[in-house]
């Protein structure tokens, strides 16, 4: 019998003002899209952002096709005194593993939320060990 571990590792930021300018930009504006958010009952809002290879930003729910190079998503709610961000759910990092398979290329994720640290992923594979991927059923 072999025993094989899985190893992952993410950079945590003690607070936005360390984050890169191309990272506090992605950061505004998926907060400008969680403010937005409408949750009168949970007062749970989720905000994301992207940035394409072209550096084109989204925060909204429809972007232009193109590489993902970086995803943002910022939170706010009961949790928000937490000391670290919220995580997306099992259906969103498949989604996302799917991106990354598609495109070849991996995806940034940066987790925030209203206060406290910053963690940043290098890549969405990381977060599903033993991914499933389309291309199985092929
Ligand atoms: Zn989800």
């Amino acid at each position: 019998m072999k025993i094989k571990e899985l190893t992952f590792s993410y950079q945590i930021i003690e607070n936005k003002s360390k984050l890169s300018k191309e990272d506090l930009e992605l950061l505004e504006k998926a907060e400008a899209v969680r403010e937005k958010a409408y949750a009168p009952y949970s007062k749970f809002k989720v905000g994301a952002a992207l940035r394409l290879d072209n550096n084109m930003v989204a925060a909204k729910s429809h972007y232009p096709k193109g590489i993902i190079q970086t995803v943002c998503i910022t939170s706010s709610g009961s949790h928000s005194s937490q000391e670290h961000p919220i995580s997306p759910c099992g259906m969103c990092r498949q989604v996302f593993a799917e991106y990354e398979s598609i495109q070849q290329q991996p995806i940034r994720l940066i987790l925030a939320s209203e206060k406290g640290k910053i963690f940043i992923i290098n890549r969405i594979q990381d977060l599903i060990p033993l991914t499933f991927y389309p291309s199985f059923l092929e």
